[in-house]
C-alpha cells in the first residue's frame, strides 16, 4: 500500500495523473460531440480532417491517427458522410485511391463544438504561464519518444520539421527559428500539429533534437 514514506514510483504516479486528465478529456469530448450530434470518435475524425485541409486523408491514415481499426473508421466515415459532414474524393496521387475531406457543414459543426468551454481548457488556463510552457515542452518530449518507439503515428511537430532550427537566437524569449516563415519564436509557440510541417530527414531530426534538448 502506498504511504508518504513508501510512495509508488514517480513514473507510476505521472501515469496515474495522465490517466485522470484523459478521463476529464473523454468527458469533454462526449459533451462537445453531443452538441453537434456525433460521437467522440467521429469528432476526432472531423478534427483530424480539418487539420489536413483540401487534400484529405486516406481511411488508413485516419485509423492510424485515432488508433482504431479500419472497419471502425470506415463505419464512422460512412455515418458522417450520410450527415454531410465529410465527403470522399479520388486521391490526389493515386486515382484508384480515395481520400476523405471535411465539408463546409463539417467545419461549421466542428467550430460550434470547439466553442464549448471544456474542463481541460479551464484547468490549463489556471496554470501559470511558465508552468504551461514546461508542460508543453514535456508533452513534446513524450510524444517524440512515443514516435521514436513507433507507438504513435507521425505528428507534425516543430522538433521533427525540416524548417525548425532550435536555439538559433540569443533572445531568451524567442530562441527558435522557423525557416518556413523566416521568423523567430519561443518555447510557448512550439507546434504539436503544424500545417506547414515537413518531415526532416533522420540526420537533421537527430541534430535538431540534440540542440533542442541541450539548449
Ligand atoms: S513550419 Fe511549423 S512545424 Fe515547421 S518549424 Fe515552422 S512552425 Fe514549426
Amino acid at each position: 500500500m502506498e504511504t508518504p514514506k513508501n510512495p509508488l514510483s514517480i513514473d507510476y504516479r505521472i501515469r496515474e495523473g495522465l490517466g485522470r486528465i484523459a478521463t476529464a478529456m473523454r468527458v469533454d469530448d462526449w459533451n462537445r460531440a453531443k452538441l453537434i450530434g456525433v460521437n467522440p470518435t467521429q469528432l476526432s475524425i472531423l478534427t483530424f480532417l480539418e487539420s489536413r485541409g483540401e487534400d484529405g486523408v486516406s481511411v488508413k491514415e485516419i485509423s492510424n491517427q485515432l488508433g482504431v481499426t479500419q472497419p471502425s473508421a470506415t463505419e464512422s466515415i460512412s455515418t458522417m458522410e450520410r450527415k454531410g459532414l465529410l465527403r470522399k474524393q479520388p486521391g490526389q496521387t493515386d486515382r484508384r485511391g480515395v481520400t476523405v475531406v471535411i465539408t463546409d457543414a463539417g467545419a461549421d459543426a466542428l467550430l460550434a463544438a470547439d466553442k464549448l468551454p471544456t474542463m481541460t481548457e479551464r484547468s490549463i488556463a489556471g496554470l501559470e504561464k511558465d508552468v504551461q510552457v514546461e508542460l508543453l515542452v514535456a508533452l513534446v518530449r513524450m510524444i517524440r519518444q512515443l514516435q521514436q518507439a513507433d507507438s504513435f503515428p507521425v505528428q507534425r511537430m516543430c522538433v521533427t520539421c525540416r524548417f525548425f532550427e532550435p536555439f538559433a537566437h540569443a533572445d531568451g524569449s524567442s530562441p527558435h527559428h522557423c525557416h518556413f516563415v523566416n521568423a523567430s519564436f519561443g518555447q510557448h509557440d512550439l507546434r504539436i500539429d503544424c500545417r506547414e510541417h515537413e518531415q526532416a530527414d533522420p540526420a537533421y531530426q537527430a541534430a535538431t533534437w540534440k540542440a533542442f534538448t541541450q539548449g
